[in-house]
């Protein structure tokens, strides 16, 4: 499904942040990768997703070597790749429907999407993936007046719509109030089970990790440092991966006093 070998990422001149020699992720892994801020988890996914480059070796997503391919061979399997970010990205002003057909452009013609038209089919799946997260009642509720883990909610039926291959969440509970950060994991592990879908998500807290993958890739310095399951993960490994950072994110989910702080900072 994902195969890296020799991959080289860098931005602009600056040295490499990422340099991967080998990673190979198959169908329906459920993989988590963690590590230390700017150890480059951002990056893989960017690079997987194919809006990085890299500047050496492979990177092959569904049979398509996205270092060398040209766009029109990397555009299919960008679209069948869905993505929920920290921020949720969503369109504020729209409603919960709008933006999860958001998901279905690019799947449609490209005069309908520009046009902002719809098939009967978009809606379709678009309704299905919306009932799927459980938002059914509030179709037609503006994104910003949703809570957290409700946007958070509406991105991840907005990827479904795109009736993914891969699914890729970068820190997808790092914005939500830790009291439904596991509603959320678990909605996604039930979403990626039902489309049989491939899961890559980089996690803030290894503690998360350990219990919604079955693989956890710890990434240092644009290395892979740890791979293996969760029962490998020892308290040695992650003070190997974190040596150096002060504060280990050890524990679950932040505590409502720390998210207090970051609002309030
Ligand atoms: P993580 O997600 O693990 O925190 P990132 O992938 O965001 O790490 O970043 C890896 C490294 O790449 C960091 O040193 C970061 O400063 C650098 N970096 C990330 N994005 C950019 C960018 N757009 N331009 C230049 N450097 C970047
Ligand atoms: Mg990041």
């Amino acid at each position: 499904m994902i195969k890296i070998e020799y991959l080289e990422v860098k931005y602009g001149r600056n040295p490499p942040v990422l340099s991967i020699d080998k990673l190979h992720i198959g169908p329906r892994e459920r993989v988590a990768i963690i590590g230390p801020s700017g150890a480059g988890k951002s990056t893989l996914l960017r690079t997987i997703k194919g809006y990085v480059r890299p500047a050496r070796g492979k990177i092959e997503v569904m049979g398509v070597n996205l270092a060398t391919a040209r766009r029109r061979e990397r555009q299919p399997v960008n679209q069948r790749i869905g993505v929920v970010y920290q921020q949720f990205h969503l369109v504020k002003r729209l409603s919960v429907v709008k933006n999860v057909l958001c998901g279905r452009l690019g799947l449609t013609s490209r005069w309908r999407s520009l046009l902002g038209i719809f098939s009967a089919e978009d809606r379709a799946v678009a309704w299905s993936a919306i009932c799927e997260v459980g938002l059914s009642k509030k179709v037609h509720q503006r994104a910003d007046t949703l809570s957290g883990g409700e946007q958070q909610r509406v991105a991840v039926a907005r990827a479904l719509a795109q009736q993914p291959t891969i699914i890729l969440a970068d820190e997808p509970v790092s914005s939500v109030d830790p009291a439904w950060a596991e509603d959320i994991l678990e909605l996604i592990l039930q979403v990626q089970a039902h489309h049989n879908a491939t899961l890559v998500m980089s996690l803030h807290q290894p503690d998360l990790a350990r219990r919604f993958a079955d693989r956890i890739i710890g990434l240092r310095d644009g290395k892979v440092v740890f791979d293996g399951p969760p029962s490998m993960l020892t308290e040695n490994s992650l003070k190997e991966l974190y040596r150096g950072i002060d504060s280990l994110p050890l524990n679950g989910a932040a505590t409502h006093a720390e998210k207090d702080q970051t609002r309030s900072a």
